[in-house]
């Protein structure tokens, strides 16, 4: 995992978690800090194994780090990842605040925010050892539905609709991003079908007249739009042929599991909003509210900035088509090469 040339060569820093009195084991992992500090949420769930877990952390830094150049923001990726199946409600306070002793020993290279399995009460401990972390204000899962949301008019656009009852899109995941984006499609008139199979999450889609299905139907369900909102690792290039979708765009964190993946999607005819672009939401969100004070003005900047997603979308989109490339690979090298352009100077 750690060889000069494998996953995990080009990051710039790992740092081990080790907490003997409360379990805690975990990594922050730094994967660039070329465009400023490193931002990244801190990710709780049990993990088959280390190795597992050492490469979602890797994954999930490194994606931080396009998101955040393509954003425009001067910022960099990271992520943490704590791997185990800790008794959180016994741990909570130790296993939170160790970590916030780690961050505050970065001294600003990091800042942390929420991820899955880590929400604001988790954060309000960190905030007690280090000031180092989204401010409790920011809404990180309504900021990445606008994101997406932004992302996909582009898609609209490119497909050659406009949001009304005639658009179907199919939601993977009816929790905090997927809910907030179907209502905000509904708003649009748009038809929304979705799937969750947490019995809540069901019943809150229900109640705002959301049409729920069976998991293990959602990614084959004909749909304009299908997206992904509940986890990574979604797309093979063996179940392409099957799904009945024109575009695929969602807030999942790298959906396709491989390049071939991509490749049969763009066989199929199938447009992909790239996730390194259209889930920077929060981030976006994250970074600004950071290094701004006047909250107010930061909220039209936060909104501007998101906003923005849509025509970044649509030339990724374009450039794409063009030059016959996954949306995916071309939004990576534009990625790579703003930070090269600012490392040049
Ligand atoms: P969440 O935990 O609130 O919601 C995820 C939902 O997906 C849950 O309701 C869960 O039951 C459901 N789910 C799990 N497996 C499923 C399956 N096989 N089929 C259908 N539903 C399934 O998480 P969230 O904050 O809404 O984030 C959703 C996704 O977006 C995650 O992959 C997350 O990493 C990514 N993301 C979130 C943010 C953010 O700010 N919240 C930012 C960027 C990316």
């Amino acid at each position: 995992m750690f060889g000069r040339q494998g996953p995990g060569a080009d990051f710039e820093e790992l740092i081990a978690l080790h907490d003997r009195e409360c379990g805690l084991r975990g990594v922050i992992a730094i994967h660039s800090s070329a465009l400023g500090p490193a931002f990244g949420g801190i990710r709780r769930r049990p993990y088959a194994d280390e190795e597992s877990a050492l490469a979602d952390a890797l994954a999930l830094a490194e994606a931080m780090t396009f998101k955040c150049a393509l954003a425009g923001l001067s910022a960099g990726g990271a992520k943490t990842v704590i791997w185990s199946d800790l008794d959180i409600a016994l741990d909570r306070e130790a296993i939170y605040s160790a970590i916030g002793r780690a961050i505050e020993r970065l001294g600003g290279r990091y800042i942390a925010g929420p991820d899955l399995g880590t929400g604001d009460p988790e954060l309000d401990i960190v905030r007690e050892y280090t000031s180092f972390v989204n401010p409790s204000p920011n809404d990180a899962a309504a900021s990445t539905a606008a994101g997406v949301a932004a992302g996909m008019r582009a898609v609209f656009k490119r497909l050659g609709v406009r949001p009304g009852p005639q658009v179907r899109v199919a939601i993977q995941g009816l929790g905090a991003v997927g809910l907030s984006l179907a209502k905000s499609l509904l708003e649009q008139g748009v038809a929304v079908i979705g799937a969750d199979p947490d019995s809540a999450a069901v019943d809150r889609a229900r109640e705002h007249g959301i049409e729920v299905i069976d998991p293990a139907r959602i990614l084959f369900e004909p749909c304009d739009v299908l997206s992904p909102c509940a986890h990574g690792g979604v797309f093979e290039a063996s179940m392409v042929a099957r799904m009945r979708c024109r575009a695929v765009c969602g807030s999942a964190n790298n959906q396709l599991v491989d390049k071939e993946a991509a490749q049969a999607m763009m066989r199929a005819g199938i447009v992909h909003a790239p996730d390194v672009l259209v889930s920077a939401g929060a981030v976006i969100e994250g970074v600004l509210t950071v290094s701004k004070q006047d909250r107010q003005g930061v909220a039209d900047e936060v909104r501007r900035a998101i906003d923005n997603l849509e025509s970044v979308t649509d030339e990724v989109l374009a450039e794409a088509e063009k030059w016959s490339l996954p949306p995916d690979t071309v939004a990576r090298r534009r990625g790579r090469s703003i930070i090269r352009r600012t490392k040049e100077g």
